[in-house]
């Protein structure tokens, strides 16, 4: 596709969803093979980089390092050898403080699916913000707005209520579904992220782990929450089937395009054979949709796969990055129980809160961030600068004989490297002996393409935004280029 062929507004985020076996396939095969790093003389030249042209980053990341526990407060800001320190943001690119520029696909770990900074929204935040200040705590008219809007796209959802954070609409949404079901037991997928709430820090990142990072968090806390291994509906079957012995299953919660933002892709037909278990077995579907919600379609990953979860989880695309981003959508008769306020007619709620929530600022900025999202075509436009992204980087990554392994869902671009994160416990002499040095590999990948001028997640993964036209996802792909010659 080029700048010149036209998307149909009614087209998806998606254009065509991987092919699960084969990625598996090449995942498996990565993670088989000795690790493929930039060679050492080069190494050094990128650690050049960082020392002479990032000096007030470097002197900002010292002092950071004296006040703020290691210095960072974002788990997905790239901090090797040290983080940089940004002055301004513009749709796809991004200056730091020592005034380099770079081509940017964290896009704030996600939700800017419009580009950084949209002054469209910039100037109705601000208007705003002249007229009420960042909140009241009473109702705003952009409340109603954002949440008819949310209800108005969103396949399964009849009513909404907002929160402060992915994590928070995590937690409400699972009080909710036990507060319904009168059950407690809630399966997550193994790997997958659903924030840092004490029950869901469990088989996070890599799949069987359990409470290997429950660090601070009594054993009580996660004893109702269960992993299953991604794609296995056999295991889910029989956990359902325990469960029930046991009390029942409150809710199956799930990221709906694969664990970790889709890092292990979920089977196209899994979330709607998951739904199909839920029904049998009287439990509530959770659609984690933090990172799916309007980026790969204003319907969510729901309109996708043409699934209807009982609740949504909405997360940082909700704001197009603003702060205080989250929510629970769902089936009116669960949502009732969430109701606020003092008093009412609801004997029976569902405890959630926050006072900032909700805000004037929060919700000027979703909603005006969702209509320019539709009349944009943001997650379409976004998605094929996906496809052109992943079809380069795969031609790239062919030609130079590398094993690396390149897929996407839409505007989710997928580059693993050196594999850290598809380790197996399954594996465990592997997993042990390995998962430094690849996680290391990673780490020095990430400072490589942010020497030549290019921001991702982690060394790992790339956001596009509808801000990335095919030039600069070309000059992308040469600066790739640049880095993966590094390898050779
Ligand atoms: N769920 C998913 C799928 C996420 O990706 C994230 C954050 O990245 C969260 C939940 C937590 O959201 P928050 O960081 O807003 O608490």
């Amino acid at each position: 596709m080029n700048a010149s062929t036209p998307i149909p507004q009614t087209a998806s985020g998606i254009s065509q969803w991987p092919d699960t076996d084969a990625v598996d396939a090449r995942l498996k095969a990565l993670i088989k093979q000795p690790i493929r790093p930039i060679r050492r003389e080069h190494m050094d030249k990128v650690h050049d980089y960082f020392n002479s042209k990032c000096a007030t980053s470097k002197a900002l990341a010292s002092a950071a390092g004296q006040f703020i526990p290691g210095g960072i407060q974002h788990n997905l800001a790239f901090n090797y050898p040290f983080p940089l320190a940004m002055k301004s943001a513009q749709g796809a690119h991004l200056e730091d403080v020592d005034g380099n520029r770079y081509i940017d696909f964290l896009q704030a770990g996600g939700p800017t699916l419009l580009g950084s900074n949209d002054p469209v929204v910039q100037e109705k935040v601000i208007e705003t913000l002249r007229e009420c200040g960042p909140s009241t705590g009473l109702l705003h008219e952009y409340e109603v707005k954002l949440a008819e809007l949310v209800c108005r796209h969103v396949p399964s959802v009849e009513m909404f209520r907002m929160l402060a954070s992915g994590t928070e609409s995590v937690m409400g949404a699972i009080r909710l579904a036990r507060a319904y079901t009168g059950k407690k037991w809630v399966i997550k997928i193994g790997g997958a992220y659903h924030g840092w709430s004490d029950q869901m820090v469990y088989g996070m990142r890599i799949p069987g782990t359990g409470r290997r990072e429950a660090v601070g968090i009594p054993g009580g806390a996660t004893h109702y929450t269960q992993e299953s291994f991604p794609n296995d509906l056999a295991a889910i079957r029989r956990r359902l089937w325990i469960n029930r012995l046991r009390g029942g299953t409150a809710a199956i919660i799930v990221e709906p395009l694969g664990p970790e933002s889709g890092t292990r892709p979920a089977r196209k037909d899994f979330n709607a054979n998951l739904r199909k278990l839920c029904d049998e077995f009287g439990a509530l579907l959770i659609f984690d949709e933090v990172v799916s919600g309007f980026r790969v379609g204003m319907g969510g990953a729901q309109g996708y796969f043409g699934v209807m979860p009982d609740l949504t989880i909405f997360g940082k695309c909700l704001t197009g990055g603003y702060p205080m981003a989250g929510g629970i959508g769902g089936r009116r008769e669960v949502m009732m129980l969430l109701a606020g306020g003092i008093g009412g007619k609801q004997t029976k709620r569902a405890f959630v809160g926050g006072t900032l929530t909700a805000n004037p600022l929060s919700c000027v900025a979703g909603y005006h961030s969702l209509v320019e999202m539709e009349k944009r075509n943001a997650p379409a436009v976004a998605g094929r600068a996906g496809d052109r992204m992943t079809a380069g980087l795969n031609e790239i990554v062919n030609r130079l004989g590398l094993p690396y392994v390149v897929y996407n869902q839409g505007s989710v671009v997928h580059l693993q490297t050196s594999g850290v994160l598809l380790l197996n416990v399954r594996n465990p002499i592997q997993l042990m002996r390995e998962v430094n040095p690849r996680k290391h590999m990673m780490e020095e990948m990430g400072a490589a393409y942010m020497a030549h001028g290019l921001v991702t997640l982690a060394g790992s993964r790339l956001y596009t935004s509808a801000a990335d036209t095919d030039d600069i996802v070309d000059e992308a792909l040469n600066r790739f280029e640049d880095v993966f010659k590094l390898v050779v």
